[in-house]
């Protein structure tokens, strides 16, 4: 466990090293990743469930790498992930696809590569699936993503599983799709799939999934449907407010519950898919005070990272934690943090408490390892930020 050894803080090598280093950039800690993967390999260990991970949080070869070492499988949403997985040496039997609008080009690939399951998310959707795998005479292993109707009490920008979202089918679409189904020849279902939002903090949430999974399980039942497997999605929250104290997600609170509520069939499998929770901790943006303004309540600390490398802060207004990691100063100061874009929603934090800041000095984001670099944008023809990772120090 050699990140357990020195929880977060960078060391005075690493601090050497970032300042040799063009600014802004991401820093990976590998160490942390693995613990992070170990830990949730224990909690699964003995129990037919198998972790895919959400790709679109961070699509890094380095990390995909060490994903692979640790045996996960991959949850993709765009054609090019599912690729991007196939390149990064991912089987296809281990990678599931949802998203709501995939094209037919992606739904062919998909079908010829032979991957795990398409999570269908319309019945539109499903009828365009089965046309194309008869032209290409395969069957299409299917997952029907439902939309359970279970509030995530998260950010409403990342809320899917309410019937007003967007995602997945609504239950009272359930005799439609039984009726359908007898006639799509092409098509086999395979399991059902859910995922109802992300940074869930609040885990009774979970619970409430469960039930509504266990329903709908023995619905299909009824039907004369046994499901190879259940898929209930990610969305586990980390500690942003606390990433050194909490760097690694409570996964046995996490998996306990699905072990005492959900109901498997003899033989079937539980599946996830775990996005932020797997690397949102272990990366940090570094960046460098520009300029510190003279503003009216507070003064504003120009940093020259913006919402073009981390754009949650404007997109969700989250929070991230903020460090000066090189100033020696006692006296505390507050500032607003913000970027050179020119936006005023670029804005990493109002009234931070920072020790006194000036030009030159590294400013760490912290918790950016999730959903920052995956998102950055060229907006205002910004180069795109490099990653570093704790092996090249
Ligand atoms: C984004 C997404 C995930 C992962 O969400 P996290 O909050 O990062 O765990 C899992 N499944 C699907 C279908 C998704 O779209």
């Amino acid at each position: 466990m050699p990140y357990l050894i020195k929880r977060g803080m960078f060391s005075t090598l690493q601090k050497d090293k970032f300042r040799n280093w063009a600014t802004p950039f991401f820093f990976y800690n590998l160490n942390l990743l693995e613990d992070t993967l170990e830990s949730i390999n224990k909690e699964i260990e003995g129990f037919p469930y198998k972790v895919h991970y959400a790709i679109k949080a961070n699509t890094n070869s380095a990390i995909l790498k060490k994903i692979k070492e640790y045996q996960l499988g991959i949850d993709c949403v765009s054609g090019n992930e599912v690729k991007h997985a196939i390149k990064e040496g991912f089987e296809p039997k281990n990678i599931a696809f949802a998203g709501v609008g995939k094209t037919d080009e992606e739904i062919i690939y998909g079908i010829e590569n032979e991957i795990f399951t398409f999570n269908v998310e319309s019945i539109a959707e499903l009828k365009v699936i089965n046309e194309i795998a008869e032209r290409l005479n395969k069957k299409a292993p299917i997952a029907i993503r439902f939309n359970p109707n279970v509030n995530a009490k998260t950010h409403k920008y990342i809320t899917t599983g309410l019937e007003e979202n967007k995602f997945g089918l609504n239950y009272w679409e359930l005799d439609t799709l039984f009726q359908l189904l007898e006639g799509l020849k092409f098509i086999e279902i395979k399991g059902i799939h859910f995922h109802i939002g992300s940074q869930i903090t609040d885990l009774s949430v979970y619970q409430s999934l469960c039930n509504r999974v266990n329903e709908l399980q023995k619905i299909f039942l009824d039907r004369g449907y046994t499901l190879d497997h259940i898929n209930v999605g990610g969305g586990l929250g980390v500690d942003y407010n606390q990433p050194d104290e909490n760097p690694i997600p409570n996964f046995t609170e996490f998996f306990a519950i699905f072990k005492n509520f959900i109901e498997l069939q003899e033989g079937q499998s539980l599946h996830f898919e775990l996005g932020r929770a797997i690397v949102a901790q272990c990366g940090s943006l570094i960046s460098k005070v520009l300029y510190v303004k003279e503003g009216i309540k507070t003064n504003f600390l120009i940093i020259d990272a913006g919402m073009t490398e981390l754009i949650r802060p404007a997109l969700y207004q989250s929070y991230h934690k903020i460090e000066n990691i090189t100033s020696e100063s006692t006296q505390k100061v507050k500032y607003d943090v913000v970027g050179p874009i020119c936006e005023s929603s670029d804005c990493f934090g109002k009234e931070v408490e920072l020790p006194l800041s000036e030009r030159g000095d590294l400013i760490a984001i912290r918790t950016t390892g999730a959903y920052g670099e995956v998102m950055s944008s060229s907006y205002n023809l910004r180069d795109k930020a490099k990653a570093y990772y704790n092996e090249d120090i």
